[in-house]
């Protein structure tokens, strides 16, 4: 499926709908995500008394954040690391850009992070020469075939094996075999030469601990390591709000992320970042920089109703049990954060409630991303508080404000209501077939081209009432 940011939701949505090999490619994987959390949250036990205990963390941390970020930054700078607060996502390019130029770096490798993809990193630097390679294999991928992620755990969801092989054989210049050995050891060989050359390595952050000024890394595939320990400069990109006080309230973080990620005990790897390499030690960064980006998350901070949405620890369960992101696919959110949890904070972080807001409608309502929340955000709550929202402020469409108004007189008027609905019961005849209309005249075929419609019933609950009367 193309990425169209451009188009809006309804026309994205379409264009995912129809695209059968991405689908099937994404239900399969989020049922194996979705069954394997299940199991690991059940074998933990007492599940929802520590998403209390995730909910009550991140809850604090939220309402204390002006404190623990100025822990973290104080103990960051005792270590020896350089601190930039960005308010903005074009600022914090500029800062990549200028360490960048100061060490006259012309590669840079960079470990999976969803916030250098919320700044727009990878053309900043491309376009200022400085030459920047995913290492995360999926990033990797997506990087080949120039696509955004569409999912924030496994960015190339979307793609199966043998279109991973076409991209690699082009990289190759011979065909490279779809099985899953081959292909590894294909990206291994390729990347291997860029981490031993790179100037510079970029990641994101998991979580900072503020208590130690510490940036922790959760990756199953060794790359975070080989990114923060090979060059001699280290930059780590987090929002502001992944931060946690202490590593006690990380090992309840730790607990849940994981699991509700990809239904594993614990992430192959989960690295810790303390401080620059001492003179004695042969690898590690010599300079450290934590960027910590606000781009409208201050906004949200001061906002009661949408505040907890900073709760979230990005471990895209929301996404697997989303019966709407199974059909349409993460491209069609057009944003880096997709699924449940991207259609709330991404019309927040971009101030945006006419083009971004539509997001708010890419839901059943259903609470299925609420119940698997792992910090008990009430997603289905904020979707609807969005829509409320985004009504009050007029960016109603003009046909629907005007339909729901035409409703409304006939629910006060019985005559008219009455009378509306024997038409409706006449008009539909020439449509109906066993009690449903399957191919409905526009504005109802919008609705019947993927669903049957139940047809009016020839018999109202009204007819009925007084029948019984
Ligand atoms: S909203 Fe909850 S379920 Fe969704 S990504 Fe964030 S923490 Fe995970």
């Amino acid at each position: 499926m193309e990425h169209r940011p451009d188009l809006h939701l309804r026309d994205r949505a379409r264009n995912g709908v129809q695209d059968t090999q991405m689908r099937q490619a994404i239900q399969k994987a989020v049922d194996r995500l979705s069954s394997n959390k299940a199991k690991a949250a059940q074998e933990l036990g007492n599940w929802d008394a520590w998403r209390e205990q995730g909910k009550r963390i991140r809850k604090h941390t939220i309402e204390n954040l002006d404190y623990y970020l100025a822990q973290l930054a104080e103990n960051v700078r005792k270590s020896g690391g350089f601190v930039h607060f960005v308010p903005t996502a074009a600022e914090a390019r500029q800062v990549v850009l200028d360490i960048c130029k100061k060490h006259n770096a012309k590669m840079v490798i960079k470990s999976k992070s969803m916030v250098s993809e919320e700044i727009h990193l990878n053309p900043a630097l491309e376009h200022a020469g400085i030459e920047a390679v995913e290492t995360d294999l999926a990033e990797y991928i997506l990087q080949l075939a120039g696509e955004p992620p569409s999912h924030i755990i496994v960015p190339a969801i979307h793609k199966n094996r043998r279109q991973i092989a076409e991209l690699f054989s082009k990289v190759a210049g011979h065909p490279v075999e779809s099985d899953t050995p081959s292909l590894t050891a294909f990206a291994r060989k390729i990347l291997r030469k860029k981490f031993l050359t790179a100037d510079v390595g970029i990641t994101g952050c998991n979580f900072a601990v503020a208590q130690t000024g510490s940036v922790t890394l959760v990756t199953n595939e060794g790359n975070a390591r080989l990114t923060t320990s090979l060059p001699k400069v280290l930059i780590s990109i987090m929002g502001m709000e992944r931060i946690v006080p202490t590593f006690e309230d990380l090992e309840v973080l730790l607990t849940l992320l994981p699991r509700s990620a990809t239904g594993q005990k614990l992430t192959s790897y989960v690295s810790v970042i303390n401080k620059t390499r001492n003179v004695d030690e042969k690898d590690g960064a010599k300079e450290f920089h934590l960027l910590i980006l606000d781009n409208g998350r201050s906004r949200m901070l001061e906002d009661d109703e949408f505040r907890q949405a900073l709760h979230c620890i990005r471990c895209g369960a929301c996404f697997n049990v989303c019966p709407v992101y199974r059909q349409i696919g993460g491209h069609a959110y057009a944003s880096v954060y997709g699924g449940p949890i991207g259609s709330v904070i991404t019309p927040l972080l971009l101030n945006d409630l006419d083009f971004w807001g539509e997001l708010a409608y890419a839901s059943s309502l259903c609470a299925a991303c609420s119940s698997s929340c792992p910090v008990k955000i009430p997603l289905h709550d904020l979707l609807l508080a969005l829509r409320h929202r985004r009504a009050e402020a007029g960016y109603t469409p003009f046909l629907e404000k005007t339909a729901f108004n035409l409703w409304r007189r006939f629910f006060k008027l019985p005559a008219a209501y009455k009378f509306a609905m024997k038409m409706a019961s006449i008009g539909q005849k020439p449509f109906v077939t066993n009690g449903f209309i399957k191919a409905g005249p526009p504005p109802l075929s919008n609705w019947t081209n993927s669903r049957y419609f139940p047809a009016l019933p020839g018999e109202t609950f009204r007819d009925r009432w007084r029948e019984k009367q």
